[in-house]
């Protein structure tokens, strides 16, 4: 099929192309103020580009439109109602007002709040946001939108990572403008989020209740092949894999979303998919989107896909990379050294800034990744440690050792790569080698945050992120304000040779997955905030509910809130696991066990009684083996019904979420091995479920 991509791309978005079409032109020209400066926008203009929308959505077959929103459940969340308006004699017409546009009234009561719960009242607002363009997905027009209680607090994730961006915005055009960058007139935050998953065979996948309820696997023998062999990885995509690949792109470019690079992973059945970067906030609603259209081309294609951060134990867990920078509206990224970074002020100033906001906020980036499913795969030997740190790389060191020095720096000359094949073309080599152990890599012209799991929204972390930066850059204009424009370019340079020198501790160049790393982070007094209990007191630290309180990021209560969220749905995740445990045990495993053993003791009795020389030494030996396992599986088993029971029973969000990690998780653990060893010695047809071999091999 011959398709034209330009044409296909966007062709469900109510884009800049489908807006200067359908819109009166003053109603354009306010909707793109509103749009590009967070402007007021008139009820009449609303009306105006309501109607538009609608003609343009009932056009490509839409019946109705929702509010899309997302909530603290990590997904999205939409209700629909039709354009449906009766207008006397059973008749109808399609209607969609400017009102309906702006604001929706869903019921918040059923949704996470935390501790909000008990001072607002069921009523919730969800308010359109314009930055981020509506579109069309199942006869529906979606209209993104922020949430937020009657109160006013913040029920979601859209609402912070707007108020961030503004908050950075604020403080780096200030910063430019002590400069004497006067010409620009705002920042944005860009982000570009690559996407790791796993794709199964979707009747393997409803197979495994383990999948089904948790997204990860409970149980499962390692299979004789894992990724040793190095060969997935940037591997050739089999054709179900391929097909697959296609199909998502295209539905993804119809809604816009830039999908740009596809790969295999390291793990067997492990892929990636990366978008071209964008502003912030549509990054983070297009990462969303194409999380949701992953799972949905997977079902067409009789596949599963598994966005867990560890669905198998013993290979790679996914992960999502964070790669972010800011831009200027006059087009410059601030974060590109240029040609001579040792001469660009601004670009130095910037850096120092990221420097200073992850080494005193370094908890917090902790903190914002910090889920059930990711503390399978922080510090495993796939992800980076659970330390935060700062990679620059070897070039990038030299600058900063040459300005904290004083000393002059000079530019290292560009090499030409030399591989002895003569027919290759030249090309030059980068400065700077890659490092892929770091949590916060410089990459060049944008830092690569690499801790955030595959299933998060990544609002969260960039939320800190913009934050933390924000407040570095708020001390610096602080300190440049007070110095004469014409000293201004001494005192920076002086502000980032101090800078550096009080933040170094966190900068750190080597590996980041040895045991060396951990006990020289310890003497450094870095933070190794090991699971999710460990981490989310930092939460309410006093210093962090400064700095979310003093840029008007959260209130204190939505701090609160949002404390309680997290530690609830961590105990809740582990909650369902266990009890998926218990069931799969149970129900399932055990009685297979029982299934096999009694045919082996069968089939010793029948030798023996058929010939009493006969030896039965092997079915002996084996159902001596099962029987002390299934034994053990027993107990343990109680055992962990006990602890559920009792975690239950807990009502301190924080003494659940420290239980469940302590009692519940390690007793699961346990289990795990018992189950694991006897499923290697229980014959295929006799398992309840599939195994890791045919799961991880299929497709
Ligand atoms: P790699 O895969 O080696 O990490 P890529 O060049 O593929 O590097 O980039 C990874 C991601 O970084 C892509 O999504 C890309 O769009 C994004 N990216 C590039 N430049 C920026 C930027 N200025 N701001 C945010 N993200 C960026
Ligand atoms: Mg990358």
């Amino acid at each position: 099929m011959n398709q034209n991509i330009p044409e296909l791309y966007g062709s469900l978005v109510f884009n800049d192309k489908v807006m200067r079409n359908k819109l009166p032109k003053d109603v354009y020209k306010a909707l793109k103020k509103t749009m590009q400066n967070g402007t007021h926008l008139e009820l009449d203009i609303a009306n105006s580009v309501a109607t538009a929308m609608k003609e343009w959505a009932v056009e490509h077959g839409a019946t109705h439109f929702t509010h899309w929103f997302q909530p603290m459940t990590g997904i999205t969340a939409e209700k629909h109602d039709s354009f449906l308006s009766p207008v006397g004699d059973g008749e109808v017409i399609m209607n969609f007002s400017g009102k309906e546009l702006v604001k929706g009234e869903p019921d918040a009561s059923s949704f996470p709040s935390g501790g909000l719960r008990a001072t607002f009242e069921a009523r919730g607002y969800t308010a359109w946001d314009p930055s981020s363009p509506a579109f069309l997905k199942d006869k529906t027009l979606y209209i993104p939108t922020a949430f937020c209680s009657y109160t006013g607090e913040a029920l979601d994730k859209k609402t912070p990572l707007l108020r961030s961006m503004e908050a950075l915005n604020h403080q780096a055009t200030k910063l430019l403008h002590l400069m004497g960058h006067e010409e620009v007139h705002g920042v944005t935050t860009t982000i570009g989020s690559e996407q790791e998953y796993f794709l199964i065979d979707k009747a393997l996948y409803r197979a495994r209740k383990d999948l089904v309820f948790c997204g990860r696997t409970l149980f499962g023998a390692a299979a004789p092949k894992g990724q040793e062999m190095e060969d997935h990885y940037f591997g050739v995509l089999k054709p179900r894999v391929s097909a697959y690949m296609h199909d998502l792109d295209e539905e993804l470019w119809k809604l816009g979303v830039p999908a740009k690079t596809k790969h295999n992973e390291v793990a067997p059945s492990q892929h990636e998919l990366a978008p071209v970067f964008e502003t912030a906030n549509v990054a983070v609603d297009h990462n969303q989107l194409t999380m949701e259209m992953m799972k949905k081309v997977a079902d067409r294609h009789n596949l599963a896909c598994l966005i867990h951060e560890k669905p198998f134990e013993g290979i790679n867990g996914s992960g999502k990379h964070n790669n972010w920078s800011i831009s200027t509206d006059t087009g410059v990224n601030l974060l590109d050294p240029g040609k001579q970074p040792a001469e660009n002020t601004e670009f130095l100033l910037f850096l120092a800034a990221v420097i200073k906001a992850v080494d005193d906020y370094a908890d917090m980036m902790r903190v914002s990744v910090a889920s059930a499913g990711n503390d399978h795969r922080l510090g495993a030997n796939e992800a980076p440690p659970a330390i935060v740190s700062v990679f620059l790389g070897d070039d990038l060191t030299k600058v900063l050792d040459a300005v904290e020095s004083g000393a002059s720096f000079k530019e290292p000359e560009a090499i030409q790569m030399e591989i002895g094949a003569h027919v290759i073309p030249h090309f030059m080599k980068d400065n700077t080698d890659r490092n892929r152990t770091s949590p916060f890599a410089f990459t060049g012209n944008k830092f690569e945050f690499r801790m955030p799991g595959s299933s998060l929204s990544v609002a969260g972390p960039n939320v800190v992120l913009n934050t933390a930066v924000a407040e570095s850059l708020e001390q610096f204009c602080e300190r440049l304000a007070i110095v004469p424009a014409e000293e201004r370019k001494e005192a920076a340079l002086s502000l980032v040779r101090e800078s550096i020198k009080a933040h170094k501790r966190i900068i750190f160049n080597g590996n980041g997955y040895t045991d060396e790393w951990v006990e020289e982070a310890k003497r450094r007094g870095l933070y190794n905030l090991k699971s999710l209990p460990d981490a989310l007191p930092r939460f309410v630290a006093e210093k962090n509910i400064e700095l979310f309180t003093k840029h008007h990021i959260f209130t204190k209560e939505e701090i609160f809130s949002r404390y309680d969220i997290l530690l609830e749905n961590y105990s809740k995740a582990i909650h369902v696991e266990a009890k998926t445990m218990l069931e799969m045990m149970e129900k399932d495993f055990l009685p297979s066990l029982f299934s096999y053993t009694k045919e082996l003791a069968a089939a010793a009795c029948n030798k023996k009684s058929l010939l009493p020389s006969l030896s039965t030494a092997a079915e002996e030996g084996i159902l001596t083996k099962l029987t002390d396992l299934s034994d053990r599986i027993y107990l343990m088993t109680d055992t962990l019904k006990a602890n559920t029971a009792k975690a239950e029973s807990l009502t301190d969000v924080l003494e659940s979420a420290k239980y469940y990690h302590e009692h519940i998780l390690q007793k699961m653990d346990e289990l795990r091995k018992y189950v694991d060893e006897a499923e290697a010695l229980i014959p295929d047809s006799y398992l309840p479920y599939p195994t890791y071999d045919k799961i991880l091999f299929s497709v």
